[in-house]
Order: structure tokens, then sequence, then C-alpha cells
């Protein structure tokens, strides 16, 4: 295939191959935008890099084409002792990874162009800036030397030269600058700077590549759930230059507010910088508006190239530009990345404008962002110590212990504490303590600075350029108006506000959970709860699954209901054996005749009949799937080991008891190797007689008793961890003997959680009314994983070799889980066609588990209570 594009030759749904950045750079190229000349080396070069650990064959011809072109374009060549084209060299993929990979500006200076660079610039401080930059980037990313190495020469020589920044350093100094780091590569490496241009470039390309396997790349991606074997693609770009002068810069900007979603200008500019400065933080930057005071005619140019680019794509977009001596050049675009909350309001808002309908609306919005739209906000009117005051980069209240470092913040969170991770700047190092970390809190850069970016992206709390903040990382204390806070302190930062408080402030339900539960109007005055409003009552009027709750009190189904459940789908039964209740089902447990049996079943019957009754009432006329009794009996007693231990220091004194006796003895007869593949559910209703009727005749009587009131209580039974049809047959028997008894009917459903219900559901469905798919299980026994422990044990392992992407308890396993799902839902529909199926396992309330569930036709799916809005919302987005 063809592995290099120009930029003229792509556009921007070629993302896949020539990744984001390319694709956008050619889409602007070909709006007329300006654009510098370059090329695009695809993705698939990078995979065939990836696969063989060498650049491909025909690559290289390639590359030297489009070189020619761009030299004949620019009218200069690379290496061109007098007046050399150089170039940028920027990763790219498909998915945007900020930070994540590498980049290497002016490729194509050497010892000579330099000097050509200087004379035709006019400005021999600029080449040698550029080039001790080339020298500096190439080192670090290209050679693998510790960035450090760099940093330290560059304080160094502004120490000596008493210079503040790194302008305040003239030509000599830059230059004296480079024999130093030209030293440093040959010190670190044994090798000498390359002066080839062409070897410069062949070298950063493969940089590039193997950037994509970097550990942060990793990890980032682990993070996103991106799919590791996509690759980059490389952009060859001819520089332009933001530090010629103070009449040239390099900034970021923004269509709208990223943060809010209001319209307006949003952005950061820096004069006489280049590239990464602006995101690095090393200067603070100006608004961009102030851009306007700078230089209009670039302002101006920048303001009308955005509302081009916001026609074009009809959304936010963020760009990346340059001003080389007053003229602008666009470096980058892509529909921007935004806060949840600006997610939701610039959908809504572009609906007003008559840009997008509202499906398309409702396809730009997510339930993971609806989700942290529900977190607590801090509590307005509480006490609290404010110490500063910075930039609100990414909204959320967190509240840790203060940390320094990432290993730090990985330390304590894998300790179980909550952090906030401070630093002065973030860089790509830190992914792994922001990632651990509740919040971030930097005293340096702005809203497009790396800790701002990175945060708004994984949906952390993160305020930035905090500059009343002095953080000493090495003394691990931050100093702020007289006072000191130390690494361990309590602090608590709102990324709403950008305020950062001394101790722990005290939360509240946030505006959008208040309108789920209906205390907020969506027209009392809130725009954020007027979109969410607007868009997830789309999702309702489109979305074909209904909603529906896992709940086992009266509470969590009012609430449910509230968040707009349409009934219940799982009431776990043996929530509400626990507690006070767990003697009588001890004596259950321990009868070793009917009549004890008969007795302990007959003191639980009147307390789950008031379980239900209130459970029914609280979804009157709604659908109450109530499962029979699930977990193994040896749940309900004391441990083993240490009831052993009791047991055998009361026989050495001889005062044993006779009820501790047999009680040790029924903890010894019921105790399993695999519990979770024992006796329970069905197993138990057709082991112990009566359990299963007793909890039935609860039930059914808790309905007459309602119905009595003039309610419509809607309960449905539900007959766990069934294999066969012969178990479900004979508990159905028995099911159906004691509804007649107390006079009424109810469906009596199953759960298809074991591969082989799945794979025989047609005969299962001949003895069920409903299925409901109990994923949980139904993962746990077709992988093999026990799903109280591999989380923890080994799936971090799993996860770094890529054997899947997410844990198959989170989100379903499409190809084998998932199979069985389709499986079970054909075969069960093709013995009753209108049987109802729905879904009850974690998966219900997983926005990507949800669109499957969809694609499979179940009926609806049941989640926690807080789940069901953004079920409800992926529900709709699925049916688009
Ligand atoms: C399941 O297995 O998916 C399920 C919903 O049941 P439980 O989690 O109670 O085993
Ligand atoms: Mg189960």
């Amino acid at each position: 295939p063809k592995l290099v594009y120009d930029f003229a030759e792509g556009n921007k749904d070629m993302k896949e191959l020539l990744g984001g950045k390319g694709a956008n750079l050619a889409e602007m190229t070909n709006l007329g935008l300006p654009v510098p000349p370059g090329f695009t080396i695809t993705t698939d070069a990078c995979r065939a890099y990836l696969e063989t650990g060498a650049v491909p064959a025909e690559l290289a011809d390639e590359i030297d084409h489009h070189v020619h072109l761009l030299e004949r374009k620019m009218g200069k060549k690379l290496g061109q002792a007098d007046d050399p084209l150089l170039v940028s060299v920027r990763s790219g993929a498909a998915a945007s990874m900020p930070g994540m990979m590498e980049t290497v500006l002016n490729v194509g200076l050497n010892d000579d162009s330099v000097n050509g660079l200087a004379h035709q610039s006019g400005n021999p401080r600029f080449a040698w800036d550029a080039y001790r930059r080339l020298i500096q980037m190439f080192g670090k990313t290209v050679l693998d030397i510790d960035g450090e190495v760099f940093e330290d020469a560059l304080d160094a020589a502004k120490k000596a030269k008493g210079a503040r920044t790194d302008l305040d350093l003239d030509a000599a100094d830059l230059k004296a600058l480079v024999e130093t780091f030209k030293r440093a590569v040959h010190e670190q490496t044994g090798r000498e700077f390359p002066q080839d241009p062409r070897t410069q470039m062949d070298l950063a390309i493969e940089a590039v590549f193997g950037s994509w396997n970097a550990e942060r790349a990793v990890l980032y991606r682990r993070q996103e759930r991106i799919d590791g074997s996509l690759g980059t693609a490389v952009n060859i770009c001819s520089m332009v230059f933001g530090n010629l002068g103070m009449d040239s810069g390099t900034g970021v900007a923004f269509t709208r507010d990223p943060a809010t979603g209001q319209q307006g200008v949003y952005g950061d500019y820096l004069q006489n910088a280049q590239g990464e400065d602006v995101v690095a933080g090393i200067r603070n930057t100006v608004p961009l508006a102030d851009l306007e005071q700078i230089d209009k005619t670039s302002y101006d140019a920048l303001m009308k190239i955005m509302a081009t680019l916001e026609g074009h794509y009809r959304d936010l977009c963020d760009i990346e530009f340059t001003v080389e001596r007053g003229k602008l050049w666009m470096l980058q675009t892509r529909v921007g990345k935004r806060t949840a909350a600006a997610a939701f309001r610039i959908a809504t808002s572009l609906v007003d404008e008559g840009v997008i309908d509202t499906d398309e609306a409702l396809r730009r919005v997510k339930g993971a962002q609806l989700a942290q739209l529900m977190f607590p906000r801090f509590d307005a009117d509480a006490d609290k110590q404010l110490i500063s005051t910075g930039i609100a980069a990414s909204p959320g209240a967190a509240v840790g212990k203060v940390v320094f470092t990432s290993a730090a913040a990985v330390e304590a969170a894998d300790r179980g504490e909550k952090v906030i991770l401070v630093r002065r700047e973030t860089n790509p190092d830190d992914l792994h303590g922001m990632i651990a970390a509740q919040g971030i809190l930097t005293s340096r850069g702005g809203k497009t600075s790396h800790a701002a970016v990175v945060a708004r992206g994984m949906g952390k709390t993160c305020v930035c350029g905090a500059e009343e903040l002095d953080v000493n990382v090495a003394q691990g204390t931050i100093k702020v108006n007289g006072t000191v806070i130390e690494a361990g302190e309590l602090i608590s930062i709102d990324g709403t506000t950008g305020e950062v408080f001394r101790g722990e402030v005290p939360v509240v339900p946030s505006p959008v959970v208040r309108y789920f539960e209906g205390t907020l109007a969506p027209d009392a005055g809130d725009d954020l709860v007027a979109s969410v409003h607007r868009l997830i009552t789309h999702a309702d009027e489109v979305r074909r699954l209904g909603t529906r709750t896992n709940a086992d009190t009266a509470e969590d189904a009012a609430r449910a209901r509230r968040f707009g459940a349409e009934g219940i789908g799982l009431c776990r039964t043996e929530h509400m054996f626990l507690g006070e209740r767990r003697e009588a089902v001890e004596r259950l447990i321990l009868a070793d005749n009917d009549a004890d049996r008969e007795a302990a079943l007959a003191e639980l019957e009147p307390l789950q009949r008031g379980d239900f009754l209130e459970l029914l009432d609280a979804m009157d006329g709604l659908p109450v799937t109530i499962r029979l009794i699930d977990p193994p009996l040896h749940e309900f007693l004391p441990s083993m080991e240490e009831l052993a231990v009791k047991v055998a220091v009361a026989r050495e004194r001889g005062s044993a008891s006779d009820h501790d006796e047999k009680l040790l003895a029924a903890v010894e007869r019921l105790h399993e190797q695999n519990p979770m593949l024992g006796l329970r559910g069905v197993r138990l209703g057709l082991v112990i007689p009566g359990l299963f009727a007793m909890q039935v005749r609860a039930i059914a009587s808790a309905a007459v008793e309602l119905r009595k009131q003039g309610k419509d209580p809607r309960p449905e039974i539900m007959i766990p961890l069934v294999g066969a049809v012969q178990e479900l047959h004979l508990v159905r028997d028995e099911v159906e003997r004691v509804l007649a008894e107390v006079g009424v009917q109810v469906p009596i459903g199953t759960m298809i959680e074991l591969p082989r219900a799945a794979v025989i559901a047609d005969q299962i469905a001949e003895a069920a009314d409903f299925f409901s798919f109990g994923t949980n299980d139904l993962t746990q026994t077709t992988w093999g994983f026990s799903r109280d422990d591999v989380e923890g044990a080994f799936f971090s392992r799993y996860l770094e070799k890529g054997i899947f992407a997410v844990s198959p308890f989170e989100s379903i396993d499409r190809e084998g889980v998932g199979a069985l799902v389709r499986t079970g839902v054909e075969r069960g529909r093709a013995t009753k066609p209108d049987l109802k199926v729905g879904v009850c396992g974690e998966h219900g309330g997983d926005p990507d588990s949800i669109h499957f569930f969809h694609e499979v036709g179940l009926d609806y799916v049941s989640c926690s209570p807080f789940r069901i809005p953004v079920a409800r919302l992926e529900a709709g987005r699925a049916a688009l």
C-alpha cells in the first residue's frame, strides 16, 4: 500500500490511516487554510515497524519522493547550507493521546546550516536556539538520553548569566550551549549528534513509531481503552517559527470554552516561543484575547479561521497555531476534548444554533460523562479555609492527602488512601500518579497545560496554574501566603471554580442528581441541567431497551424510580437474611428435624413478607423481579477457622456449648472448596425442603395484601443458577403449588447465568416465563475466572499484556460471554417468540455493554439505581 500521503491528498475521514493530526492537517490544507506544507507517513507503516522491528523497505523511496516535492514547493533543500529546509517530525495516532508520544522539531539543522539559518533570518540568536532545541529533543526522544541532562545544562547556562528565562540568553550563550549539548550526546551515547538531515529524519521517524509502545503510552491507552494494535502515523511538516522575535509566537485556541461550552475566545498565547513551550508551562502564557493587542492582523485571521473550522466540523475545535513574523500558520486542529458539562451544553447549543439535530446531539454525549456530572460538589455553605485560587481546568470536587510525586500517589492509592497529586507542572511521566490520585493541583500552566488536558481527558478533577503556591517537591511542602502545607495533609480542590482549600470540605449532591431526584426543575435556570433534561428526554423517546434497577430495599427502589427505573430487574433476597435475621437462618441450617426447620422458616416468613410489601409498594404498578435465595448457606454462618478455634479452646476448659458444637459440625458439613460452584441457587431450593416455598408464600401473600389495599403489585419470581430444564420444572411445580394455595398468579422465570443454560435455552424456555441474563456468573463460569478473586490478583497483568483492554466483569466480553447471550436469546425465542429477556449482571449499567444488549435484542437492562440515568442515555444512543 501507499505509505506516504501529501497533506493535500488526505481528508478528515482518514484518521485510521493518517492519524487524527494528519487527517485534520489534510482537511485544513484542502479548506485552503494556511498550513505549512508537509506529508504524513501512515499507521500501516508503523504497524509494519511494530511487527517486524524494522521500517518497511519501500518507505525510504516514498519518503524521498515526498521530500523532493516538499523541497520544490518550499524552494529550499533539506540540509542546504545557506537556507535550509527544516521540518518537524510529529506523532499522531487515530485517537488523541496528548503528550504521550514523541515530537522532534527543527530537523535539518546541523553545524553548517545553523549559520545559513542565522543569516537568512537575520537572527543568529534564533538559529542557535533552534539548533539547541533540536539536539535537546532529538537527544531525549530519539537517543533516549535523560532529559534532565539538557535541562540541567540549560539551567546552569541561565544561572551563569544571571538570566531569568531562556529569552535572556543571547546567540553566544546558545552557541555555547549547543556545544555542551553535543558533548552530552557524545558522552551519553558514544556517538556524535548526526549531522546528516536525512539521518536525523529517519531516526526521528523510527523513534515516533517506537514511542507507540512507550510505557506511558501503553498506560494511557489502557486507561482510555484504546486498542494497542493501531499504531501511530508520523507527520513531517515544514517548520514555521514562533521564536523569531516578539512579532512571533505560538498558541492554542478553542472555538468554545472546553470547560463550560460557552462561546467565546479561549486559549493561551506565548510570544517568541516554539512548539511545546505553551503546553509545558515553561513560561506563563497570556490569554488568547491579548493577541488582539499584540498582533491584530493575526488575531483577526485566527478568529476567521476558527469560525470556518467550527462551521466545517460542526463542533468545538481546538487548534495549535504559530505566528511567524506576523503571518499566521495552522499547525493542528481537531474536534476538541471537553469536560462532561461542556459536552452537554455544546451539544444542545449546536441544536439551538441549527447546526445539528437532536439525534446528533445525543450521539455526542456519553453515559460516562453523565456519570461524571452526577458526582457530588463541595457544599457552598460549609466552613472552609480557602488558601488560593488557580485555573479551573477539569471539574469535580476532590479531597485527599497531599502527595508530591507520582510514586507516592501510587503507593498511597494502593493502601486505599485518597490523594491529591501536587506538582509545579506535570509531564507525561506523571501519568501513573494522575491516574492514582483523586485530583491534580499544579502551580504553573494554563488550561492547555499537560495537567489540564490529560485530567480533562480522564475526567479527573484538576486545578492548574495556582501561582501563589510555592510547590517544593524536594522538601515536600507547599508554601502559600505564610502558611506551609506538608505532604500527608488533607486538602480539597474544586475543579469547577479553581479553588483550593485546606482540610476536608464536605460535599453535597450535584444539580444533575437533584434534577433526577426531582428536587430541581429542568427550567430552574441551571443551563447544564436544562441540557441534560433535553438529551435524556430525547434518549427516552428513541430507546427501545427498558431500564430496570437492581434493588433490595424500598429506599433504593424509590430512588431508582425517581431516576427513571421502569421496575426492578433483580431483587437479591439473600440480602434480607443478614443482620439480626442471621440467627433465624442459623436455626434453619442447624435444624435436624422437620419441626425445627418449619419453625425456623415460620420465623423468617413474616420478615420476608414485610420486605416484599415495602418493595412492591415502592414499585407499585411496575414489575418487580424477585430472585429466590442464591448464595451458599455457609455465608450466613461464622467462619470455620474462628469457630474451630473457639470450640477447641472451650473444649480444653470443658465448657464447650452444645450450640457451638452443633454449629461447628454444620459449618464443617457445609464447607465447600468452591462455594461459587457449590450448593447455591436452584440447588439450595431443591435440597432444603420448604425454603423456596417460604419465600414464594411471602411474595404471594404480600401481593394479595397490597391488592386488598387497592394497589397494583407486579411481582415476578426468578430462579437462579439453573443449568438443566429438569431443575426448573421441579422448582416451578413447587412454586405453582404455593401460588395456587395463596390464590395468585405470578410469572416464573429464570436467570441464564451458566453456559449450559445459554446453550439449552430452547429447552429452558419451555419452563420459563422470562429470562434474565446473570452476566456476572456467566462471565465467571465462561472464563473460569473467580469473580471475587481475579481482578485484584492478576487482571492488571492481563490488561498490561493486552489479553483484554478492560475487565470482562466490567464490560461484556462480546466474543465469548456475549456469544452465549446471543445464543440464549435466539434459542429461548425459538421456543417462545415473545419471551421477555433482560440482563441484571453488572454489565447492565456499562455503556459499551448496553449497546451490545440493544444489538442482541434484549428487552431491558437492569442496573444499580445510580446508573439508571446513564443506562437511559446509552440505551437511547444505542437506538440511533
Ligand atoms: C449475575 O450473576 O450476573 C447476577 C446478577 O447474580 P449475582 O451477581 O447475584 O450472582
Ligand atoms: Mg448470579
